[in-house]
């Protein structure tokens, strides 16, 4: 890149995708125990839940876009699948 003009213009052209990693940063900084939860208690009916693994949800706001990885929970007893981390960011419908 030769000169500020064309930095700032490849700065511009990747905003959606810089400030999305910037969300994602800020995101591990607040929320990094439930990037990494291992297991968790039902909000239904209390048991002991298990991660299942991760799931990748595809997240757009009014800065940026981005990936976010994280920890699934399922009850068996009540038949129900949590994100702790959709909870505390409000993104569950
Ligand atoms: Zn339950």
């Amino acid at each position: 890149m030769e000169d500020l003009g064309k930095i700032s213009k490849a700065v511009f052209q990747e905003r959606t995708e810089i400030l999305g990693r910037l969300i994602l940063g800020l995101i591990g900084r607040k929320f990094g125990h439930l990037l990494n939860q291992e297991d968790c208690e039902c909000p239904h009916c209390g048991k002991g839940m298990q991660r299942q693994g991760n799931l990748c949800r595809h997240i757009e706001t009014l800065a940026g876009e981005f990936e976010l990885s994280r920890p699934y929970f399922y009850c068996r007893e009540c038949r129900f699948g949590y994100y702790p981390l959709d909870e505390a960011l409000g993104l569950s419908e």
